[in-house]
């Protein structure tokens, strides 16, 4: 297989540090050489040479998105589920946004008619797509777009069996409803009582499948992070003693604070600027608890939701992380290193040997990483580039 070597002037490697002058060897799909050049060599010695000006980063991960939706119409999403012929040409535009924008994986939060798993199974080009399938929610609650509504516990092994054999990789589980975007503090209530959480919970880990959470509401967080889910997502008005047990317990937090943002962008009559934007603030005041709590934060935009577009949304994602007090090295490591563990993907995260030839070439304008994903010129995907 022919080999390709990158010259990249500077690089940011496995521990997260910047290097200059250095060569990334890949082969097919992988890295399978990353060594320090020295000022001597000459141009032609490399079959790529990246600009002077440029650095190179590891590909990003986006923790949560949902491909069933488009991030602008939430009713025309839907309306497209059931014809191949409509949903298919939109999730392949949204898959190459992603890409465009540096995301090389992502873990789709679910739909009911469990387009990310179909995407994840058709779709040729694509970041690596880790799928939950359909979510389980209490039934009569929220959730009924994004999966499996269960009343008993009877029925929850069936599910989680049926999803397991669909092929999921990790189970969604609906924790409570949404915070309110015009009622400042209003949370749709929690769903599950912790035993029959802690039940969803370890079915799921005797199937060897983490459990991803949609949980706002000091109460639904608290129960959730009892009943010993893997992440949350969303995490809305989170208690600061339940963020040291996540802290503890090693529950990562994904708080898609784009997933509030997003709506101010969008002048919907039934919702308030003012609460939006204080639900906003509040929430990053809640982050910095959590980095200071020593909590796991990793990267997830909602992608789909209304106001959250497929693949622009994860640099608006950083720079509310930065503003919540993450410091540039914390957010790069976020937004790859954490992201590939959260996703299970050890392939990716990180550029070493041995790694997937999954990287970004951008500027670094002082700007930091936000900067960095907002001047991105070139994206590789499994070692091939994408246009
Ligand atoms: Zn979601």
């Amino acid at each position: 297989m022919q080999v390709m070597r990158y010259f990249c002037p500077r690089l940011i490697n496995e521990d997260g540090k910047y290097q200059s002058n250095m060569i990334l060897k890949v082969s097919g799909k992988k890295i399978i050489g990353l060594s320090r050049e020295y000022p001597t060599s000459t141009d032609d010695k490399y079959d790529v040479v990246f600009p002077s000006d440029s650095i190179v980063l590891p590909g990003f991960i986006d923790c949560h998105v949902h491909l069933a939706l488009d991030g602008i119409d939430f009713n025309q999403s839907l309306g497209r589920w059931q014809d191949d012929s409509l949903w298919v040409p939109k999730v392949k535009q949204q898959l190459k946004d992603t890409l465009k924008c540096g995301i090389v994986a992502v873990r789709d939060g679910s739909d009911k008619a469990a387009i990310g798993l179909k995407a994840k199974k058709l779709m040729v080009a694509k970041p690596v797509i880790i799928s939950c399938g359909k979510a389980i929610y209490q039934k009569g609650r929220y959730g009924t777009f994004l999966g499996h509504g269960i009343t008993n516990i009877n029925k929850l092994k069936q599910v989680i069996n049926d999803l397991a054999a669909a092929g999921i990789n990790q189970v969604k589980v609906v924790a409570s409803g949404i915070v309110s975007f015009n009622q400042y503090g209003k949370v749709g209530g929690p769903q599950f009582d912790l035993d029959f959480f802690k039940e969803i919970v370890n079915e799921a880990h005797r199937k060897g499948l983490r459990v991803m959470t949609h949980a706002s509401g000091a109460e639904a967080v608290e129960t959730a992070v009892e009943a010993g889910v893997d992440s949350i997502e969303h995490g809305f008005f989170v208690k600061k003693d339940t963020l040291r047990k996540m802290s503890q317990r090693g529950i990562v937090w994904v708080p898609t604070v784009i997933a509030a943002g997003g709506r101010l962008n969008f002048n919907r009559p039934a919702e308030n600027r003012d609460v939006i934007e204080k639900t906003v603030n509040e929430h990053l005041e809640r982050i910095s608890w959590a980095k200071d709590a020593g909590v796991t934060i990793a990267v997830g935009t909602d992608a789909g939701a209304p106001g959250v577009p497929h693949g622009k949304s994860f640099v608006k994602e950083l720079r509310y992380l930065s503003q919540a007090g993450l410091t540039n090295e914390e957010l790069i490591k976020a937004a790859s290193e954490t992201g590939a563990a959260v996703l299970e993907i050890n392939q990716l995260g990180s550029l070493a040997e041995g790694k997937s030839a999954s990287f970004i070439v951008t500027r670094d304008n002082n700007g930091g990483i936000v900067g960095m994903a907002e001047n991105i010129s070139d994206v590789y995907h499994q070692g091939r580039r994408i246009s």
